[in-house]
């Protein structure tokens, strides 16, 4: 029979389950032994080629290139990252979204910032630090706001994710299992489940591809839980903060934008056209791998 694609959304004890490209339909299908032989295995979000044996089963032929791969959970070919934030209850430390976003930028995914719970900010004061806080993420990326209870910015977040293959993130109770349920009820979403022997979350290696109703993938285990910065240079974490670029033009070009005589970067930031919340972001993320001793590179 002639070979077809499909995209894994489950992986489990040798069974790949695919959803097929063309049709949409759902096959169980087996990995050709030479997969094993070659340490090679599929990753939920891969697109395989494979061919039906006529009985409702298959083989898989052939993993496709990878676009892109996340760890913990494994994911290929994430088309964005939707990073959930919230105001209060819980209130997400701008550090905290940071580090979530320069992950993201590692792991060369497209971002959407998304800030949940609008509808309980009450006085005026917290309506004010939504709009500061989010005025400083909608100059680099998409950014709306929701009420998973209310419903407010849903139509727009279903927008975001249709058709496309995403990730959620942001701190544990921003309501990112909330927001998938209000667009796409009965979504059978994992939650973080807390371990009864006291040693935290399971960190599931087993992530599955949830398909939405609407058309689109969201994987059932939130992304960059970890929020461990690994693998990133001093000199390269520069390039995760977008807004930077326009104002890099230091006297020296390996700036690392500390105090270096010429900083053009510092200076942006002293005069608020840098956010300074996000230069102090880079400040410590930056700190952090200087003393790690990762200086490997
Ligand atoms: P997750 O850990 O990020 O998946 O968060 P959950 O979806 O489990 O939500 C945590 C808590 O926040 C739950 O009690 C939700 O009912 C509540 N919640 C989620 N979204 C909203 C929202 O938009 N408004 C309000 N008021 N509560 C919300
Ligand atoms: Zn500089």
């Amino acid at each position: 029979m002639a070979r077809r694609r499909g995209r894994v959304v489950r992986f489990h004890s040798n069974q790949v389950t695919v959803v097929d490209l063309e049709d949409g339909n759902r096959i169980t299908l087996k990995l050709r032994g030479r997969f094993k032989m070659q340490g090679i295995r599929p990753l939920v979000g891969d697109i395989i080629e494979y061919t039906p044996d006529g009985f409702g089963s298959g083989l898989v032929e052939n993993i496709l290139h990878r676009r892109n791969q996340l760890t913990k959970p494994s994911v290929a070919n994430v088309d964005q990252v939707m990073v959930v934030a919230t105001i209060k209850e819980p209130e997400t430390p701008l550090g905290i979204l940071d580090r979530i976003l320069v992950l993201a930028e590692k792991a060369g995914i497209e971002i959407v910032v998304v800030f949940n719970k609008v509808d309980i900010l009450e006085t005026e004061e917290e309506k004010k630090k939504l709009q500061e806080i989010k005025s400083i993420y909608a100059r680099i990326y998409p950014t709306i706001c929701t009420s998973a209870k209310k419903g407010t910015g849903l139509k727009e977040f279903k927008e975001f994710l249709k058709n496309k293959v995403s990730v959620m993130a942001g701190l544990s109770g921003v309501g990112k299992s909330s927001l998938l349920n209000a667009v796409n009820p009965g979504l059978k979403l994992r939650t973080g489940e807390v371990s009864r022997t006291g040693r935290g979350r399971h960190t599931t290696t087993y992530s599955e591809l949830l398909e939405f109703d609407f058309g689109g993938f969201v994987a059932d285990t939130p992304g960059f839980s970890s929020l461990e910065i690994k693998d990133i240079s001093k000199e390269e974490l520069k390039s995760y903060f977008p807004e930077f670029a326009e104002y890099q033009k230091c006297l020296f070009s390996d700036c690392l934008h500390l105090s270096e005589p010429g900083c053009a970067v510092r200076y942006a930031a002293e005069q608020g056209l840098i956010a300074p919340s996000r230069y102090r972001s880079y400040r410590d993320i930056l700190k952090e791998i200087m003393e790690g001793g990762k200086e490997r590179w």
